[in-house]
């Protein structure tokens, strides 16, 4: 999950971190209020993403009257940046900050090594610069330096970057704070990656968090209802907020094969599969082991209201979950919205003689397939003649 900007230097300051003084303005009205005794001031637009700055995101206001009309410019604007593709996120909240002198800039992020099942502290003196850009020309530039989960931050590791920083002692000490600090958010709220871009000194030679990003481990949110509050629905995939309503695991796709799957894994693979026949999937979908009829229809309807899905692959391997339940919610749920996408169909384990019975008894047009493979290889042909025909005008 991810917060904004301001909701992150909230967590900053909890956590002792240096972060500016700032202030939140949901309307116009209420950036001109909070500017009052607050200016100059910098005015940022709160969406979930970076690369605000150079999409018009971040503006300097020296007095009260730019404030009024920065904010009428940026509220309701469509903020495209980098990160956030062409349909671009619009502004909702603003973020007021106590502007900084800045001599430099820095990068500093602890996120999880997968791979070594370490904390990584990733640091880059090239300030300004993006982080990605930095990565692709100057790959070199970017420091990696590991820290164990079980024994913890060290200084001796805060000191490697303070050298590469060229940092002065006092604030090498003031480094290794603000990487505990972070240490901590990681592991006391579950979050799997702390980023400050940029991290800078200002001109009276202090370490300061100029932008604050904190992303959390969705499956830990349940032990954090403080963090789960902070979750903006605004600004996620609403197809995503609906699904997770049900309890589906979902994630949007840029493909046309509609997948609904139980299990991770076998969702996965599934992808994987419709990848090795030359298709495309239209999303990840996992209904979970215990998916009743509702929750297949509510996955369903979420297929469906992608109006790129041109085929729909049910591949359901039913383990604690039966068969004949996956194909009741199936019938319902093609029943219900009228269907006419090709609809193909694996199912395999408990009842599924019986979840094939019904769907044959249905009268729907459902093709059947006998295991994952022809079932990928249907689905992608389904899909390739669904769009001729709807190209040529006949659906
Ligand atoms: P992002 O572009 O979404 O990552 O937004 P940031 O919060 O990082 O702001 C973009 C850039 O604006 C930063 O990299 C800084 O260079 C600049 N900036 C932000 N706040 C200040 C400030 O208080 N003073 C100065 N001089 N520059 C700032
Ligand atoms: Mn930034």
């Amino acid at each position: 999950m991810k917060i904004h900007e301001y909701q992150a230097a909230g967590l900053f300051r909890e956590y002792g971190l240096p972060v500016p003084e700032g202030k939140t303005a949901f309307s116009v009205r209420e950036a001109v209020e909070l500017a009052r005794d607050f200016t100059p001031c910098v005015i940022k637009a709160q969406v979930h993403s970076g690369g605000r700055g150079k999409a018009g995101g971040v503006k300097f206001a020296a007095d009260l009257p730019s404030v009024k009309e920065i904010a009428e410019g940026m509220f309701g604007m469509r903020l495209v940046t980098k990160q956030t593709g062409s349909a671009g996120k619009i502004v909702r909240k603003l973020y007021l900050t106590e502007p900084a002198v800045i001599q430099r800039e820095y990068y500093l992020a602890v996120t999880v090594d997968n791979e070594t099942g370490n904390y990584v502290i990733i640091a880059s003196n090239d300030g300004g610069m993006e982080i990605e850009e930095t990565a692709k020309v100057h790959p070199e530039r970017i420091l990696r330096v590991p820290v164990s989960m079980t024994e913890g931050f060290k200084n001796y590791e805060g000191a490697l970057i303070a050298e590469d920083f060229g940092l002065s002692s006092l604030q090498e000490k003031e480094l290794c704070r603000i990487l505990r600090g972070m240490m901590r958010i990681m592991e006391e709220k579950d979050a799997s990656l702390v980023e400050i871009n940029p991290l800078v000194i200002t001109a009276e030679g202090k370490l300061v968090c100029l932008d604050a990003k904190v992303n959390f481990d969705d499956n830990a949110l349940y032990r954090h209802p403080e963090i789960a509050a902070l979750r903006d629905p605004e600004e996620e995939d609403p197809r995503e907020v609906e699904a997770s309503s049900y309890g589906l695991n979902y994630i949007h796709l840029d493909g046309n094969i509609g997948c609904l799957v139980n299990g991770a894994g076998l969702a996965m693979a599934t992808m994987d599969e419709i990848h090795a026949f030359g298709g495309e999937p239209a999303n990840f979908l996992d209904v979970g082991g215990s998916a009743t009829a509702e929750k297949v229809k509510a996955a369903f309807r979420l297929l469906i209201s992608d109006e790129n899905v041109e085929a729909i692959f049910v591949n359901i391997f039913g383990g604690i979950m039966h068969c004949d339940t996956i194909a009741e919610g199936v019938i319902e749920a093609a029943k219900e919205t009228g269907l006419r996408l090709p609809l193909i169909v694996r199912l395999e384990g408990t009842n599924a003689e019986l979840g094939r019975k019904l769907l044959k008894e249905s009268g729907l047009a459902i093709l059947p397939a006998s295991d994952m493979a022809e079932g990928a290889r249907k689905a992608v042909e389904e899909a390739k003649r669904y769009a001729m025909i709807r190209k040529g005008g006949a659906v």
